[in-house]
């Protein structure tokens, strides 16, 4: 079993509106916790980004800003006359909206081919995916999606999940339950956020979050909470592990930069109480810088020391 996967959708991100000019970047939550595991393990562990490319120019982009930061591509079918999807960023006065167009997008058929994908997963020492993951599949792909994961366990992966629920994403709450909880069951490491569990599960905190994710089996969970202390819980013991100060500027990306600092660390042998607090190192910083993605070398650079 060796490296990484990380599984989910890309899409094009433009930002920074200006009347017509406008910047053109590549963000979705799985991988920006693939690329902060990336910057954290670099050389020792390969991260691979599993998702379905289009054939199209942007596609291309995509697979090359990826491959160039050091993250493979290459186990991701490419679809023929697919496209990526795509959001916009605009700005009234500081408040920020966003518009998507995402429907048809490449990556909602990553699970086509169920054989393909165990064949691209399997072997992997860890293995990531969330709740937009299992969101934007297509909804008669979705259980052979799970099956696939549930094989890769079987043979040796450790899966780890983050709910990330997005309601928009979602026709109703309780398909999102339905299989958010059936991914849970299926998982070793958890990373919910608590105000999103509580929009969905309407747990009265992150003690009765942890409470109801080990009901589900799930051995190793950790609750994050914005500035307040995450919760780790791991081998029958729980302990809160305080955030960093940070100057915030924006929180975009802050629990996908933590996940990828706690799994890094995780991959490479730290306790899970250890991996926390370099979870909250990382996604402290991230949340000082605009983006999710800072620059790979000084991601590396910043956390490696
Ligand atoms: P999400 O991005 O999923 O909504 P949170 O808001 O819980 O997740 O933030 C995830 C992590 O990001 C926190 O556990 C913490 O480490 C860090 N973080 C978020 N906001 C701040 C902040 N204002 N200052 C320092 N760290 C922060």
């Amino acid at each position: 079993m060796h490296g990484f996967a990380s599984v989910g959708e890309c899409m094009i991100e433009l930002s920074g509106q200006n009347d017509t000019q406008w910047h053109m970047g590549f963000a979705g939550d799985t991988l920006n916790t693939a690329w902060y595991v990336r910057a954290l393990t670099q050389p020792d562990f390969a991260v691979d980004y599993i998702t379905a490319f289009g054939d199209d120019a942007f596609s291309n982009q995509q697979m090359a800003f990826l491959n160039e930061n050091g993250i493979a591509t290459n186990k991701s079918p490419i679809i023929k006359g697919a496209r990526p999807g795509l959001y916009a960023i605009t700005l009234t006065g500081a408040e920020r909206s966003f518009t998507y167009w995402r429907n048809d997008s490449a990556a909602r058929r990553l699970a086509e081919n169920p054989a393909h994908l165990l064949e691209s997963l399997k072997t992997r020492k860890m293995i990531y995916f969330s709740g937009i993951t299992l969101a934007i599949i297509l909804p008669e792909h979705r259980q052979s999606f799970l099956e696939v994961i549930k094989q890769c366990r079987a043979e040796g992966a450790q899966i780890a999940f983050d709910p990330n629920f997005r309601p928009a994403l979602w026709p109703d709450h309780n398909l999102a339950r339905e299989l958010i909880t059936q991914a849970m069951r299926s998982s070793d490491i958890a990373l919910p956020t608590l105000p999103d569990e509580q929009a969905l599960f309407g747990d009265a905190d992150g003690q009765a979050c942890a409470a109801r994710l080990t009901g589900l089996g799930v051995k190793e969970i950790i609750v994050k909470d914005g500035t307040d202390p995450a919760i780790v819980q791991f081998e029958g013991k729980q302990v809160l592990v305080p955030s960093v100060k940070a100057n915030a500027i924006d929180t975009t990306g802050a629990g996908d930069s933590f996940n990828g600092g706690y799994l890094a660390a995780r991959l490479k042998g730290a306790t899970a109480e250890e991996a926390a607090a370099q979870a909250h190192q990382v996604a402290a910083r991230v949340v000082e810088c605009r983006g999710a993605l800072m620059p790979m070398q000084t991601a590396h650079d910043l956390f490696m020391r």
